[in-house]
């Protein structure tokens, strides 16, 4: 590859926060980032974030924890906070944080509603809006939201988890037609089925893995390897000219 084209794809020197970067996509779509050259702040709740700390190192980068529960707005600016303290601004961020919860609609508690909007949505607004304003004063900057299939279908038994990831879609349009002209990307990618712990029920029900698997033309789930090259095109260069694009990564779902 020639050096202009592999500038296109350089995040050396870019600072990159990454939600849920303990483990699953957001782990692999960190690393990845931090292979393309990028500093990384690495946001986990529940599970350590070390080992994706010690693969971005051994790659050369540098990384910062920050553990938080993204579904309390009032630590949000820590985050963004921390790219600044640590690494003096931020150029990448990757709203990748997300839960799901299985109920038909009838018996589907409000408290699970309202946990997956809050952090399947209203984080992801949020740090869009700090990150937002730092990106805008500055004249660039990448937004990658994490949206899924379930931002075009209705899924089954998921009633929470669809309405928020059409919401990801959504807003991802809304801040794009905003920033697109002041040199901010909002961009989202919808992974397909992908074999990570969001998705171990289904995998694990005979049936429906099955049904899924006979509507993937790829033939196979995909894994989080997958990611990383939607997810370094989007926060670089090379996509400058892509607002508020739905990029599916799904061994071809979509299209049956
Ligand atoms: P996963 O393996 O279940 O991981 C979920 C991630 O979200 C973990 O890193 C988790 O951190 C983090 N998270 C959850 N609640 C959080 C909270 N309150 N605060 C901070 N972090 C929180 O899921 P995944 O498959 O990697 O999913 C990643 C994203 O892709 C999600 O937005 C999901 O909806 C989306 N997606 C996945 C698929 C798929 O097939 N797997 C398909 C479409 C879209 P902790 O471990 O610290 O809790």
């Amino acid at each position: 590859m020639n050096s202009h084209l592999r500038n296109r794809f350089d995040l050396t020197g870019k600072t990159a926060v990454v939600t849920g970067a303990g483990r699953g996509l957001g782990q692999a779509i960190a690393i990845g980032l931090a292979e393309a050259g990028a500093n990384l702040v690495l946001v986990t709740n529940r599970t350590s974030a070390a080992e994706t700390k010690s693969s971005v190192e051994n790659l050369g980068r540098k990384a910062r924890i920050v553990q938080t529960d993204v579904a309390d707005r009032s630590k949000l600016p820590t985050i963004i906070d921390a790219a600044v303290e640590t690494f003096g601004g931020i150029d990448i961020l990757v709203n990748n944080a997300g839960i799901i919860r299985r109920t038909p609609a009838i018996e589907h508690a409000y408290s699970d509603w309202q946990e997956v909007l809050d952090v399947n949505l209203n984080s992801v607004f949020v740090l869009c809006q700090l990150a937002g304003e730092l990106m805008l004063e500055q004249g660039s900057g990448k937004i990658i939201n994490i949206a899924s299939m379930l931002s075009f279908q209705g899924g089954i038994n998921v009633p929470g988890y669809t309405a928020s990831k059409h919401a990801v879609a959504g807003l991802t349009k809304a801040l794009a037609n905003e920033w697109a002209s002041k040199g901010v990307q909002v961009n989202a990618i919808a992974p397909g089925y992908m074999a990570t712990d969001n998705t171990e029920a289904l995998r694990n029900d005979p049936v429906r893995s099955r049904q899924i698997l006979d509507r993937i033309p790829a033939g196979r789930w995909g894994d989080n390897q997958d990611l990383i090259g939607p997810a370094i095109f989007l926060a670089s260069s090379a996509s400058d000219y892509m607002n508020g694009h739905v990029l599916c990564v799904d061994g071809g779902w979509m299209n049956r």
